[in-house]
């Protein structure tokens, strides 16, 4: 069977963690993190970086700093992974969820407008598939009305938008090193401050709200209590990890690249002949080739489909059970509006497999894919 994903390691994984075990600093905070912290800096632009358990753990970072509460409204597109939802309601905020445009599948930034009340504390967009919202008119939009804007940018990293990088546009981003994203370090994540008005709290809230960091620093001669917070700081050995991830980025990413720019060429057949859609890249937005999806005409050409590929040997998945169909989301949040490419989408997508050192078997994935597509749809 080949698998959807596979963890791509570089090889000096283990050479870093053993260096970690020999330094004997195995808590967080130690000189892997802080090479994580200065990779991210440079690599952003962003303020300051700070690597978390998760992309979850960033974005209830994002949650406190935004001092949310009970009521406050946070703006998302639906058509997402549960977090961007959970590390809101987990303040008792209410995710307002809006719909996607049909062709990047990101939130729909003229609906935005429509959506705000005078709750409405923040925006939280979702860059899917690692491809950049609409962000110069959702920045507008968030001016306009005095708005927080949160990066969901758990599949961004390495993609960008007017060549500024992803996480970094709105006041705080949040990345993702899940080993189904790019870079990886098994679970694993970051928080980014576009500037300096959230870099000194964000450093508390992520030291259970303690003023350690500065403490580290020799800024105050002891550390204490000084806010909520919780323990959002992964270890050395994450750490190490994933600076062996950090140093082959580019190279990840080429490679990624070289894999979609493959299916993209398979694809344009199938598309030119309505059997699928495949997916755009707007032209000011780089991408990083996290995800190859196709859309297909109904969920039972979908689902001949994924059935037609694992009965052929691959392993295709689909994602996303829109928020504001799901118990938790009916009850912590609420829609507004219709709702309905995020419905229709969410029924018709599909995600290629796509790792590195699927190279070698890419043509015989296209070929199975061929006869499982004419299968789904006589
Ligand atoms: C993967 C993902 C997350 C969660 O990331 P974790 O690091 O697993 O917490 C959140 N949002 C989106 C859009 C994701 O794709």
């Amino acid at each position: 069977m080949i698998p959807f994903n596979r963890p791509y390691m570089t090889g000096r994984e283990l050479w870093l963690i053993a260096q970690a075990h020999a330094k004997g600093h195995l808590s967080g905070d130690g000189d892997f993190t802080r090479r994580c912290h200065h990779w991210l800096q440079k690599q952003t632009g962003a303020a300051r970086a700070l690597l978390t358990h998760s992309c979850t753990a960033a974005l209830e970072m994002s949650a406190l700093l935004l001092d949310l509460r009970d009521g406050d409204e946070v703006i998302m597109p639906s058509y997402t992974f549960v977090s961007t939802a959970n590390a809101f309601a987990l303040r008792g905020a209410v995710p307002v969820f809006v719909d996607v445009r049909e062709d990047t599948l990101n939130i729909d930034e003229n609906l935005i407008e429509a959506a705000i009340t005078p709750r409405t504390r923040a925006i939280c967009v979702v860059h899917y598939a690692g491809v950049a919202c609409e962000m110069d008119t959702i920045l507008q939009i968030a001016s306009r009305h005095g708005l927080a804007v949160i990066e969901d940018a758990a599949q961004g990293i390495m993609s960008h938008y007017k060549n500024r990088p992803l996480g970094t546009i709105g006041d705080l981003g949040s990345l993702s090193f899940h080993e189904t994203k790019n870079i990886i370090s098994g679970e694993g994540g970051a928080l980014l401050c576009r500037d300096a008005s959230f870099t000194e709290r964000s450093e508390i809230i992520r030291e259970k709200g303690t003023n350690r960091s500065k403490f580290f620093r020799g800024q105050v001669d002891k550390y204490t209590w000084v806010d909520i917070g919780s323990s959002f700081l992964p270890g050395e050995i994450t750490a190490a990890f994933l600076s062996a991830q950090m140093d082959a980025a580019e190279d990840i990413t080429a490679r990624r690249i070289a894999i979609w720019n493959r299916y993209h060429s398979w694809a344009k057949r199938h598309e030119s002949e309505e059997r699928i859609r495949r997916p755009t890249v707007p032209d000011d937005c780089g991408h990083n080739a996290h995800m190859y999806y196709m859309l297909l005409p109904s969920l039972e050409a979908r689902t001949r489909f994924i059935d037609g590929l694992r009965q052929r040997g691959v392993q295709a998945v689909f994602h996303y059970i829109p928020l504001h169909t799901a118990p938790a989301g009916l009850r912590h949040g609420r829609g507004n509006g219709t709702l309905s490419v995020t419905d229709s989408i969410s029924e018709r997508l599909v995600r290629m497999p796509l790792w590195i050192g699927l190279e070698d078997n890419l043509d015989e994935v296209m070929e199975k894919a061929d006869e499982a597509l004419m299968a789904a749809l006589a």
